[in-house]
This record gives structure tokens, C-alpha cells and sequence, in this order.
């Protein structure tokens, strides 16, 4: 199944997607004309660092034997079509990413009964003050700021996926990041039996899964793509912030 979630008369709504229709309250309307919000209402979000081998060559690292973490306020989030609005720094990175987001809430959740807790996967990027990154212990400011957290544009659940999955990401359509989900160091069940591990999830808690090669800086007026297969474009713009 594929599901949207939208905004009518000043409030938030799902709806199920079949074809280019969404189906909601009993009624029908068309993909194109809904102003979307981010598929999920998280309590977290739970990042993956360098979880690609192609993107742990590229930082010249060794491949990590557990997973690293780190965290994202939901206040961070944005959904398709909303503006990026860069911190004040010389370098702020785009990191296409692949989302999962949490059905129910789970604890200690073993790896071969991690598909009981996803309700679906989407599109995300992890947008990245590299500079602050350099010199802050846990990534508050480099990964924390308002809009930081790109998410959509529709939730699709996990049957319905081409496994494994390509992950592309374009800058004003020029390729910068092309990989799938086969370079994956921790697989998605690997990573909520680590997370869950210590943490209890909730639903709607997003988890990023890490970014490929070819991360890079983006600058205002820039529109910025997430595409995965199976999911779609995630599209946003980016402005600098006032
Ligand atoms: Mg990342």
C-alpha cells in the first residue's frame, strides 16, 4: 500500500494512494493537486551515520562495527516542496538517505522480526552543516536546525518495494548521488535491533538508514531531489535563512 499525508482547510489528513488517486474520508482527489506533508509524526528521529561502503571510501573511513547514531528533533522536519533554509556556515551538505517509518511501539526488536514493526519506507535527506559538524561533540547544530530534515513525498510498505532499492539524488538535476541499498553496511533489520536495543520507538518514528557517495554542498536558490525506486522524488528548494 501507498499512503500520503496532506493538508486541507488548515488540517492534516492520510490518505491511501492508488494510482494518482487519494482516497480519504470517503472521498477522491488527485495526487497532483494536494499540498503534502511528511508522511510520518515522529517523537524521533534515529540517524544512521556512515552506513554505505561507497560513502565510508569516500570519507576515507573504516567500516564501523556497530552502527553510529545520531539524532534529529522532529521540529527539524519538512515535507516535499518545502524550503530548505541553510544555517549560516560556509558548508551545508545534501545526504540523500532511505527512511523507514515505525507501525507500533517496539523495544528490544530481533532483526528476523524487525519487519513486524515497519510500517513503510520514503524518501530523506539528511541536510548537514558540515562545518559545525567538524567541531560539535553530537551534531546539535550540524544536523539539528529547522528544515534539517527533509521527508516524502509518500509512504510506501514494504512489499510493494523493488528490492534492493536505487537511491539517486540531483542538485538543479545534475546527478551527484547514485547507489542502492545492496552497499548498505547494518541492514534496516540490523539497525532497529540496535536501536531498539537501548530505545523504545514509537509509531510514526523515523529511522535514516545513512547516505552513498557523492555528498556535496548545496547553496541558495538550489532544488534539491531524493529519488528512490519504487517511492519516488522527494524535491525541495533551498533559501538561506533570515
Ligand atoms: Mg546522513
Amino acid at each position: 500500500m501507498r499512503w500520503v499525508r496532506f493538508l486541507e482547510n488548515g488540517q492534516a489528513w492520510w490518505g491511501e494512494l492508488v494510482g494518482d488517486t487519494v482516497l480519504s474520508q470517503g472521498r477522491r482527489r488527485q495526487l497532483s493537486e494536494l499540498r503534502l506533508l511528511p508522511p510520518a509524526q515522529p517523537t524521533k528521529i534515529v540517524c544512521v551515520g556512515v552506513n554505505y561502503r561507497d560513502h565510508a571510501q569516500e570519507m576515507g573511513r573504516k567500516l564501523p562495527e556497530r552502527p553510529a547514531l545520531f539524532l534529529k528533533p522532529p521540529s527539524a522536519l519538512i515535507g516535499p516542496d518545502e524550503t530548505i533554509y541553510l544555517p549560516n556556515s560556509e558548508r551545508v551538505d545534501y545526504e540523500g538517505e532511505l527512511a523507514v517509518v515505525i507501525k507500533e511501539r517496539c523495544k528490544h526488536v530481533k532483526a528476523a522480526e524487525a519487519h513486524r514493526v515497519i510500517w513503510g519506507y520514503t524518501c530523506f535527506n539528511d541536510i548537514s552543516d558540515r562545518i559545525a559538524q567538524s567541531w560539535e561533540l553530537n551534531w546539535v547544530r550540524a544536523k539539528g536546525f529547522d528544515t534539517a530534515a527533509c521527508l516524502g513525498p509518500i509512504l510506501v510498505s514494504p512489499d510493494e518495494l523493488p528490492w534492493p532499492l536505487t537511491i539517486e539524488t540531483r542538485v538543479n538535476g545534475s546527478v551527484r548521488q547514485h547507489s542502492d541499498t545492496s552497499q548498505l553496511i547494518f541492514s534496516v533489520p540490523q539497525i532497529l535491533e540496535e536501536i531498539t536495543s537501548f530505545m523504545t520507538l514509537e509509531p510514526g518514528d523515523i529511522i535514516a538508514t545513512g547516505t552513498p557517495a557523492g555528498v556535496g554542498p548545496l547553496t541558495p536558490g538550489d532544488i534539491v531531489e531524493v529519488e528512490i525506486s519504487g517511492i519516488g522524488v522527494l524535491r525541495n528548494f533551498v533559501a538561506r535563512a533570515a
